[in-house]
């Protein structure tokens, strides 16, 4: 009985990766998500990041939905148009990405930072929600029609480190929290930098014992590697002038995901080098990465902008695909670009995938031409079990949903 069943079980895990090696063909419809595969997706909206979290048991989390403002030659187009905003095209994506599911929901959501790229900017014209209590944009127009089990973020209940947060943003979103959480049945938690134990499986969790998110840092509380223990990177506020205090994106989480032997790691817009005259700590890569270690893919942190990705926290993570959620020419820079691309920082093949790389970067950066792609939602497709993985690009022109290419499978290591 016990043969059979072990062996039922694994060919019908032969069968799935099959079909799922056989259906992703450039041309054709993206097909749909199946039970046992991990699908991490990087929304193109031009506006800013979002990216879709499929488990294997189906358990979904988005982590933000960006809506920022500004509209200059140095920012890419609306994708796919400027018809609606980012926020209408994200939750549409959820829909069709979530098209297995009768009533698509999100079990998570987690918002990395309180900045207008990851949840939404907010001018006299952002319209109303339905209940008036909050405007529409980005993260907060996705909400008022996905329905939301758990959302996470660095600063609930008290959203005051290091200093209140009060812009209109913030306080949009907190708006958004407090009418969902009074009227709408939202859990809202903070994210606590070491658990494993905030991210679960919610569906079928016996099913998948080889999955784990792992909360690493927030707020310059970061996990140690050990146990669920933290250490503060961050001196205390007392201690520094308030010119020095850590900035937003210093503060984003960061988390770790793990599937067998596939791990991805996403952490916000953390820096890893200190502008100019600014002290050491102010370089929060270099601890996250001493927690993280070597992963099969990861999401460029900060969209690969000046202060990003120091040479230790590539050569630690040494990814073999690297997703880049861009919009804007100062993503990345030739020298970030250096770093990714260096046989010397780590030894080995790698692809770098772009949501939509600005024609002004392309002509910029020496060596760009290697970038295996600069346009489409990006779709990481991990096999069940985790053993291997593919990169789709979907055309972000329109809602066809049309897959442009397919690269892999990579073997996780
Ligand atoms: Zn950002």
């Amino acid at each position: 009985m016990m043969v059979r069943t072990v062996l039922s079980l694994f060919f019908s895990v032969v069968a799935v990766q099959l079909a799922a090696a056989a259906d992703d063909a450039a041309g054709r419809e993206i097909t749909p998500w199946q039970p046992g595969m991990l699908e991490i997706h990087q929304i193109s909206t031009g506006r800013g990041n979002s990216g879709l979290y499929i488990f294997p048991d189906g358990t979904t989390m988005l982590v933000d939905a960006g809506e920022h403002a500004r509209k200059t030659p140095k920012h890419t187009p609306d994708r796919p148009n400027g018809t609606r905003t980012a926020g209408e095209w994200i939750e549409r994506y959820i829909r069709h990405a979530l098209r297995h599911m009768d009533q698509p929901a999100l079990d998570y959501v987690l918002l990395t930072h309180f900045h207008a790229d990851h949840m939404g900017a907010v001018g006299p014209e952002t319209p109303m929600s339905a209940s008036g209590a909050y405007r529409l944009t980005g993260l907060t127009r996705v909400g008022e029609s996905l329905r939301i089990g758990t959302l996470l973020d660095r600063g609930w209940p008290d959203y005051n480190y290091p200093a209140p947060l009060e812009d209109a943003g913030t306080k949009n979103y907190r708006a958004f929290v407090k009418w969902q959480t009074e009227r709408n049945g939202m859990r809202v938690e903070r994210f606590v930098p070491g658990r494993k134990d905030q991210i679960v499986l919610r569906r079928n969790p016996k099913a998948y014992p080889e999955f784990e998110v792992r909360n690493i840092g927030a707020n310059g509380e970061i996990w140690t590697g050990v146990g669920t223990a933290t250490r503060r990177h961050f001196p205390p506020l007392d201690s520094v002038p308030r010119a020095d205090w850590p900035s937003e994106n210093m503060c984003s989480t960061s988390f770790r995901l793990s599937y067998g032997r596939f791990d991805f790691f996403n952490g916000g817009d953390i820096p890893g080098i200190p502008s100019e005259g600014f002290p050491q700590w102010h370089d929060v890569e270099t601890p996250v990465a001493k927690a993280v270690g070597p992963v099969e893919a990861a999401i460029l942190n900060h969209h690969g902008y000046i202060d990003s990705q120091n040479e230790f926290f590539v050569a630690t993570l040494r990814p073999r695909v690297w997703l880049l959620s861009v919009w804007d020419t100062g993503h990345p820079t030739t020298r970030v670009w250096q770093r990714l691309m260096s046989q010397r920082v780590y030894p080995g093949p790698r692809e770098v995938f772009a949501t939509d790389l600005h024609d002004a970067t392309r002509l910029v950066v020496t060596g760009i031409e290697k970038i295996a792609s600069a346009r489409g939602h990006i779709v990481i497709r991990v096999s069940p079990g985790g053993g291997e993985y593919r990169v789709v690009i979907v055309d972000d022109e329109s809602e066809s949903h049309r897959v442009t290419k397919v690269f892999g499978p990579y073997k996780s290591e």
